[in-house]
């Protein structure tokens, strides 16, 4: 984005060709095994690439939870993990958010809708258009037409979309875990109804705006992939490399989750766990260490070659590091 901006964030000067990784997490709780895991490789490839490390908190979902925020940084810094200057705030960079959609807008590549999620789902779908994607309702309304349909939802206010390029519907990218992908792409939401910035908008300005060009995270975030490469061409901003992590599954085969026993650094403390501990169980999950081992957080970075990392989800089963 703007020089004048990446200048002020991510804690240092981005102008000097370093790049950034960055973890991203939303402050819904405590992050467990499956999210420390995703960070440390976050970190590692950021750091193993000579990358600065950046944190920004997303928290344009649910009010500012500042205790939550800090127990996860608290978190990654006792596995090891360090970032480059202060986390950036997601809800502080709303200036930056409403600006890109002033700038599409202007270019009429914004419009209001009105739809329910129940609305879409009745619509019927264009045909081959991806499972899922936006059937195009409010698209193409005049002024009095559109003036209507927001009357006719108030108080509720519309959303807004993104105009995706006609007969565009599907965007590929190389993923350098998951390899060649591709999915769809459609008229994104941009801000919700209730006025909130979509995630799909804000992580893109604000990865652009901290001048990170690696982007490391869970593979249940790969289908948005391609809806943030289009607005990246769109707003004239760099594509980052990506990588996908695939994600820890429980016991049962579905993914790590709080009901699966000691998945955070506080329960595995309470089973006689530490964090130097848990970064070692980490770190075999990943083929970095033998079991038992408790690596630095330095070793790791000297032994890390995204080549050999596992490409398949690591099944975390309580007990399998000796406690649970
Ligand atoms: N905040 C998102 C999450 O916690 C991650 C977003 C991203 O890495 O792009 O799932």
């Amino acid at each position: 984005m703007r020089e004048s901006e990446r200048s002020t964030l991510g804690g240092g000067s981005t102008g000097d060709g370093v790049g950034a990784g960055r973890y991203a997490p939303s402050p819904s709780g405590d992050l467990h095994l499956g999210n420390l895991r995703t960070a440390l490789v976050a970190w590692l490839f950021a750091r193993s690439s000579g990358r600065r490390f950046l944190m920004r908190i997303e928290d344009l979902d649910r009010a500012r939870d500042a205790g939550a925020a800090a127990s996860q940084l608290r978190d990654l810094a006792a596995i090891g993990i360090d970032w480059d200057g202060d986390p950036v705030i997601q809800t502080d960079r709303a200036v930056d958010h409403e600006a890109a959609i002033a700038s599409l807008d202007a270019r009429g590549l914004v419009y209001e809708c009105t739809c329910t999620r129940r609305d879409i789902l009745a619509a019927p779908t264009a045909p081959h258009a991806p499972p899922g994607a936006y059937p195009g309702t409010c698209r193409n309304r005049g002024d009095a037409e559109r003036a209507a349909a927001r009357e006719a939802i108030a108080p509720r206010r519309p959303a807004l979309r993104l105009r995706a390029p006609e007969g565009l519907s599907e965007l590929g990218f190389d993923d350098a875990l998951l390899g060649p992908m591709s999915g769809a792409v459609d008229d994104l939401v941009l801000r919700r109804g209730d006025g909130t910035v979509a995630y799909n908008l804000a992580v893109v300005v604000d990865d652009a705006a901290m001048g990170v060009d690696q982007v490391v995270r869970g593979d249940d975030l790969a289908p948005s992939t391609p809806r943030q490469i289009l607005l990246q061409r769109l707003l004239g901003l760099d594509t980052p490399e990506y990588a996908h992590v695939p994600l820890v599954l429980g016991p049962n085969g579905a993914r790590l989750a709080k009901r699966d026993g000691a998945v955070t650094l506080a329960e595995l403390r309470e089973c006689g766990t530490d964090a130097g501990a848990a970064r070692g169980m980490l770190a075999e999950s990943l083929g970095l260490a033998s079991r038992g081992e408790r690596p630095s957080a330095r070793l790791l970075i000297d032994r890390f070659d995204p080549e050999l990392l596992p490409r398949r989800p690591w099944v975390w089963t309580p007990g399998s590091d000796g406690v649970g």
